[in-house]
């Protein structure tokens, strides 16, 4: 299978509907649903992993339903930082999304807490992590959670390297694995530090 013609059909988007709605669909209903063979469904599936494009397979837990409490946190980069700030650090297992400018350094994260006093040390941790945090938003009602796909057939996809997960500009590093699936690097550097990290149980194909 060749990567080089990195666009996406309008085959691909309807593949990319049923999945992002339900990514359990059986390969065979997705062949009859686009009209297409399995193997076919099968390797624009492949291609389309390769290429970053489908990030995983995910369940969605409703938070309603199991009582946890949502906010919205919006914070600011310290004054006179140029927007380098590591985001990362803000993380944590009670935030579900983290939205940042770096260009503003302006930032938002969606927190869920089973604990009303959760969100104080939440707070605490952003600003721990170098942030100013400027409100917390208690959120009662969330509309829309459906998936987004593209509306229309794109001609060039961006693939995200396997191992830093930033986008590759110019032509990827391929390598294919045993098992027939792809993955895509920056370059040979990344795929080699991506195998010694043992990051993925597939060997080399030859
Ligand atoms: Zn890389």
């Amino acid at each position: 299978m060749s990567l080089r013609s990195r666009g996406i059909d309008a085959i691909d988007i309807e593949i990319l509907r049923i999945l992002a709605n339900d990514c359990t669909t059986a390969i065979n209903k997705i062949s009859q649903a686009v009209g297409v063979s399995v193997p076919n469904v099968r390797k624009r599936i492949r291609r389309l992993k390769a290429l970053g494009v489908i990030k995983g397979c995910k369940a969605s837990i409703d938070p309603e339903v199991l009582g946890a409490l949502t906010y919205l946190i919006l914070f600011q980069a310290p004054e006179g930082e140029d927007g380098n700030t590591d985001i990362s650090a803000v993380k944590s297992s009670e935030i579900e999304r983290i939205f940042y400018s770096s260009k503003r350094g302006f930032g938002a994260v969606l927190a869920r807490t089973l604990d009303p006093g959760g969100v104080d040390e939440i707070v605490r941790r952003i600003e721990k992590a170098g942030f100013q945090v400027e409100n917390t938003i208690f959120i009662d009602r969330e509309v829309g959670d459906e998936p987004w796909v593209p509306e229309k057939p794109l001609t060039k996809v961006q693939a995200k390297c396997s191992f830093c997960q930033s986008i590759i500009v110019g032509r990827p590093y391929t390598v294919v694995l045993d098992d027939g699936r792809i993955l895509v690097f920056h370059n040979e550097r990344c795929a080699e530090a991506y195998f010694k990290l043992n990051l993925d149980k597939g060997r080399l194909k030859g």
